[in-house]
């Protein structure tokens, strides 16, 4: 009770806060509402009097009511389109206003939030409701308001009447709100639990229509296995429903038909009094329309009350999901900086000179596995590195650490000399360029698609023409139609589609575009061949003569360029020099060059064989 109290609070508010015009106008116009049906019986019950008294006092005495009666309904024809206009108008400025609270709210959590299941699942649960929960919740309150106004104006009609029949009407309709609070609660909780496997059919639909996944499902022939897994799914969904649409049905037909005995018997009792004479017949419509009425608007207020009670959870769900804590460092940054205050401004100018590691270890959420274990480094300006490892050995994880996507980790990080913490977040990841190993494809213009790495030079095109030059795509750019302004992707129309490789040095163009002191390539060689991998990697050493770039690469040819190379291993850096001081050693660096080295020689064998 506290807590839809709590909730309805914070939903007036917002709706307050949304647009203070419409709200007043929609609260205005509920409460004609709730006073239209009471004054309509009156004039009606004045007009039928009039109209039986008409032989002994004249036809005039009905002009009156008559009146009365045509401006009644002329007011409920204003107040009804007044009502739809504003009703609707508040309708679309909440869903818009809660779509962008839910998409801020998203921009604010951090990567660790997104890769947790349930918050995922509060994040769908928050964008599939918002549009239309929250105003449902809002004129089913409104609703109670309105039919509480008739309620209490036509039942004091009865009151003043016969006063026992308010509180039998009353007494029927509330036996039955228990055993309905308690089905919607199932309901609700149904709802919770399915929300795993609504984000499950939500990715099967994602596999079975998306154009990224298409190719896979056609050549695997996946489409009927997918299909099945989407349809049982459904199929359970649809069981569960009924069975709660039965055991609903049940119970409101059982209620119905009660609360139908008890208004019939009132409705003889009042004709029976007509039949004695005692009433005239206005008044008999008028009491038969004021229990009706009652009757209608109490069950009107319970159900109303239901789909409450229901919506108020799904509205706590999102509050919930909006005051989510978030583990996104840049945000936790801000708010100890906004707490310290000196923070965010003591080291604001500054350029990555030098970045090292000291006992770093770290392990994801929920994880027992240290990904990261006693990792120790240095990097420094001027300075190309490559790391080599396995699949697995903590490779990504570490650059992810050194980009503050996640701050948790145990031990230090110093950036020049003081402490990462001592930064602002938002500066220090200013000065990084990264190009991703899942890096995105936007689906928009080549602009957007470079312009993203410095929006502030978006429009400037010798600056993005220079990036695409660096990664080796200006010449692409420039056969493309509308050249940097082409759509690019398959998704929206006019688009060009490019193929992975080019995909991937718009990716690398936006790093560049970026005026940063620290780049990282995440497996570049990922989509280019060994040329490309190669022409790239040295026209990055050139242009990290006075930055600090880092690559991974599996290729050990290219990690050769390097000034210094660092191999992991299990989360740990287990060796790290130049290309020749790590053959020298014959370690696991050396091993690894022998099988590539003795791959390429069997391969180039190979080929002679063929060519002779
Ligand atoms: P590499 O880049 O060397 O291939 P990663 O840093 O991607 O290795 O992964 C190191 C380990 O961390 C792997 O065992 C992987 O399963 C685990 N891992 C990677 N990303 C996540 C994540 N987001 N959540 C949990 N575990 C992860």
């Amino acid at each position: 009770m506290w807590n839809s109290t709590k909730n309805s609070g914070k939903l007036f508010l917002l709706i307050y806060k949304t647009n203070k015009g419409q709200f007043f106008a929609s609260s205005f116009l509920h409460i004609l509402q709730g006073l239209v049906p009471f004054f309509s019986l009156i004039v009606m019950q004045n007009l039928l009097n009039a109209i039986s008294s008409t032989m002994i006092n004249g036809v005039d005495i009905v002009l009156i009511p008559f009146a009365v009666f045509v401006l009644l309904y002329l007011a409920k024809l204003v107040i009804n389109s007044g009502q739809t206009f504003v009703e609707g108008n508040l309708e679309n400025s909440l869903a818009k206003s809660l779509n962008i609270m839910i998409c801020q709210k998203s921009t604010q959590l951090g990567l660790a939030d997104y890769e947790n299941s349930s918050i995922n699942d509060q994040l769908k649960r928050a964008s599939q409701e918002a549009g239309f929960r929250p105003y449902q919740l809002y004129s089913q309150l409104a609703g109670i308001a309105s039919s509480l106004i008739t309620v209490i104006s036509s039942s004091t009609w009865l009151f003043l009447w016969k006063w026992w029949t308010v509180p039998i009407i009353l007494v029927v309709s509330l036996a039955s709100l228990y055993s309905l609070f308690k089905i919607n609660k199932q309901q609700f909780e149904i709802y919770m639990e399915r929300t795993p496997y609504y984000r499950q059919s939500w990715y099967l639909t994602y596999l079975l229509t998306n154009d990224r996944a298409v190719k896979e499902v056609k050549i695997f022939q996946l489409s009927s296995y997918l299909l099945n897994r989407y349809s049982g799914l459904l199929e359970g969904f649809y069981k569960v429903d009924k069975k709660m649409l039965g055991k609903l049905t049940k119970y409101t037909l059982v209620y119905n038909l009660v609360e139908l005995a008890v208004m019939l018997w009132l409705v003889w009792l009042v004709i029976k009094e007509t039949l004695r004479n005692t009433l005239m017949i206005g008044s008999l419509y008028g009491y038969i329309q004021a229990i009706m009425l009652t009757q209608s608007q109490v069950q009107s207020i319970m159900r109303n009350l239901l789909q409450f009670s229901q919506n108020h959870l799904y509205m706590e769900q999102l509050f919930l999901f909006i005051d989510l804590p978030t583990s996104d460092p840049l945000m936790r940054s801000s708010e100890q900086s906004n707490e310290l205050g000196m923070i965010a401004d003591k080291r604001s100018s500054f350029s990555i000179e030098q970045l090292e590691l000291r006992n770093v270890s770290f392990q994801y959420l929920g994880q027992e596995k240290q990904v990261l274990n006693n990792v120790s480094l240095t990097f420094n300006k001027g300075e190309t590195v490559a790391i080599v490892g396995k699949n697995g050995s903590g490779k990504t994880t570490l650059m992810k650490i050194l980009m503050q996507l996640y701050d948790d980790f145990n031990g230090n990080i110093l950036v020049n000399g003081h402490n990462i913490k001592e930064y602002n977040l938002m500066n220090y990841q200013k000065k990084i360029g990264a190009v991703f190993q899942d890096f995105v494809h936007y689906e928009m213009s080549v602009r957007q698609n470079i312009g993203f790495g410095s929006l502030e030079q978006m429009d400037q095109d010798d600056i993005i023409l220079d990036a695409a030059k660096y990664a080796s795509i200006d010449q692409v750019i420039r056969t493309l139609p509308q050249g940097l302004d082409t759509q690019l992707g398959k998704w929206f129309e006019d688009g060009q589609q490019l193929s992975g490789g080019q995909w991937q040095r718009l990716a690398i163009a936006r790093a560049f575009m970026r005026n940063a002191d620290l780049y990282i390539l995440d497996e570049p060689s990922a989509f280019l061949d060994p040329v490309a991998e190669r022409d790239l990697l040295e026209l990055f050493l050139d242009l990290m003569k006075d930055k600090i770039g880092i690559f991974i690469t599996h290729r050990l040819s290219s990690a050769r360029l390097a000034h210094r190379i660092i191999v992991m291993e299990d989360g740990k850096v287990i060796e790290q020099g130049t290309h020749e001081a790590l053959l020298q050693r014959n370690g696991a660096y050396a091993e690894m060059y022998q099988i590539q080295a003795k791959s390429f020689s069997d391969e180039s064998s190979r080929e002679e064989v063929y060519q002779s």
